[in-house]
């Protein structure tokens, strides 16, 4: 699949689409999920046009992937979530759920995630 550069994270990082940011340095953009999921429900993009997980790994430079991760464990960090945990969850493709074409992380945190490790969290869980 083609990189869409108007998909609903592309306009965010140009600043066409508000967000709830928590987080920003030279390699990610991380702000609160509209539709959250658990107590703490952050997505973490990075900046540079990669559809999925896929694409990512396979095309994206060294140091944007090296920044990218390090800026997933800063905003946990920055999130006060390294104590008590948290998940990471990305979706790629049709079987995986994925919904936005840009790729991106789910951060969970703020309440026990459970062990269905098939699905994401949901609302509704304790
Ligand atoms: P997925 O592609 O399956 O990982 O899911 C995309 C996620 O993006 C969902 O959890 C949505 O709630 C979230 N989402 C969609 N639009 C926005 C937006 N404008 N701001 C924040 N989160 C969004």
């Amino acid at each position: 699949m083609a990189y869409d550069p108007d998909n609903i994270f592309a306009r965010i990082l140009r600043g066409e689409i508000p967000c709830k940011r928590v987080f920003e340095d030279d390699f990610a953009l991380a702000f609160h999920d509209i539709n959250p999921l658990a107590p703490v429900h952050v997505l973490v993009i990075p900046k540079g046009p990669y559809v999925s997980n896929a694409d990512f790994a396979a095309n994206a430079p060294d140091g944007l992937v090296l920044g990218f991760w390090r800026a997933v464990g800063k905003v946990a960090n920055q999130l006060g979530l390294d104590p008590e945990g948290y998940r990471i969850v990305s979706n790629h493709g049709p079987n995986g759920g994925q919904l936005v074409f840009h790729f991106h992380v789910h951060l969970f945190g703020g309440r026990t995630m459970g062990h269905r490790m098939g699905n994401m969290p949901r609302s509704t869980d304790t």
